[in-house]
């Protein structure tokens, strides 16, 4: 527990603690492997529960049971993670919520993060609803990439899908994005089939004018999509179909990867993905998992049981100890969760993965919690 106690006393110390927390860690670089044999390479980091939206496909209620604040992790309890996590294995970390600009002073932990020599991908996925007034301090903190959420063109759409009046807000947090120069800018859309379905070629073209690849994405029954139904789900044949009638041949870029998406390129040399996750789960190659603001961390976007590193973490456990209870849970990780889902009968009804009343006594649960 010696250890422990010297990184807490070093954190007080100031600027320096990323360094700090480097050289006092083991020195060789392990990989991880799962039952499966998947490497733990990827971890989602949530950052806040809280939303400024309320997406339908996330968070369709009207009440939600929020995580205590007194549980979140703090900046430096994070980052003594992600170091643990990047000695064994990880490179890719990417910031999720919630909404993560909600986070008060995030650009402080990216630059916390971006001095990381072992992380190659820092990344992150917002609504965009702040980034006109984040873009720049977040470039600057060092941030690789950025996501953003855009499901509509449609003003009026965007409101009825997130019960907002904050259309014009991501369009200018897109464009500043885009002034600042982030390179790999990613247009994430759920495509749900009667609401957005018809805006496909109009999100592709905003794309190639932006500069941002645009990513579709097939309508998930994680926990938390009370509403969802396999009736709306537009897949990604059909999107395929619809996409050719305009664009004619469609290519798909063959590449060696663990990323969700697969990508294709349109005649003009356009590229944009598809992330199947609903009709072409992709499990046999998941080397991701997510840990929420209060630190459980979670080896399945549908794990309903997660691994509490909180706990542990102020109760003193040192890094190795740590270290042990991470390899420990990926060892025994047997999770596929979406090829699950899609193997069950009953799918194709309105079957929710988590029903409402569980969701209140479990907040984990939420897709908004854990970062989708
Ligand atoms: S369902 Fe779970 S195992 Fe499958 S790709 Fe998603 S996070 Fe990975």
């Amino acid at each position: 527990m010696r250890i422990m106690g010297d990184v807490f006393a070093m954190l007080k110390g100031g600027p320096m603690i990323s360094q700090q927390i480097d050289t006092i860690m083991p020195t060789g670089l392990q990989t991880i492997t799962d039952t499966f044999d998947r490497p733990l390479r990827n971890v989602r980091l949530s950052v806040t529960d809280r939303c400024n939206l309320r997406c339908q496909y996330c968070m369709p209620e009207e009440e939600y049971v929020w995580l205590p604040r007194t549980n979140m992790l703090t900046f430096e309890e994070i980052a003594m993670l992600v170091d643990v996590f990047t000695d064994l294995g990880v490179d890719k970390v990417r910031l999720t919520g919630g909404e993560p600009l909600l986070r008060k002073e995030l650009p402080v932990l990216v630059r916390m993060l971006a001095h990381k020599a072992r992380i190659k991908d820092l990344a992150l996925t917002t609504n965009g609803v702040l980034l006109s007034e984040q873009a720049d301090a977040l470039y600057e903190a060092g941030l690789h990439r950025l996501t953003v959420s855009l499901d509509t063109l449609d003003p009026q759409r965007f409101q009825a899908l997130t019960r907002r009046d904050m259309h014009v807000r991501v369009l200018a947090g897109i464009e500043a994005a885009r002034q600042r120069g982030f390179h790999g800018l990613k247009l994430d859309t759920v495509v749900m089939r009667g609401y957005n379905d018809d805006e496909l070629i109009d999100l592709i073209e905003y794309g190639k004018r932006v500069g941002a690849e645009v990513r579709f994405i097939e309508y998930m029954d994680v926990g938390g999509a009370t509403h969802w139904s396999m009736d709306r789900v537009f897949s990604r044949a059909d999107m395929l179909t619809r996409l050719r009638q305009y664009y004619g041949r469609i290519e798909t870029v063959v590449e060696v990867s663990s990323a969700p998406a697969q990508r294709f390129r349109l005649p003009d040399g356009t590229i944009f993905g598809i992330i199947a996750s609903t009709t072409m789960p992709f499990c046999r190659t998941c080397d991701r998992s997510r840990l929420t603001a209060d630190g459980m961390w979670y080896l399945c976007l549908y794990a309903t049981k997660g691994i509490d590193l909180r706990q542990p973490l102020r109760d003193g456990a040192s890094l190795q100890e740590l270290a042990a209870i991470i390899t420990a849970g990926w060892q025994a990780r047997r999770d596929r969760g979406a090829e699950e889902r899609k193997a069950l009968e009953q799918r194709g009804s309105r079957e929710t993965l988590v029903q409402l009343e569980r969701l209140r006594q479990d907040p984990h649960l939420e897709m908004h919690t854990r970062g989708g």
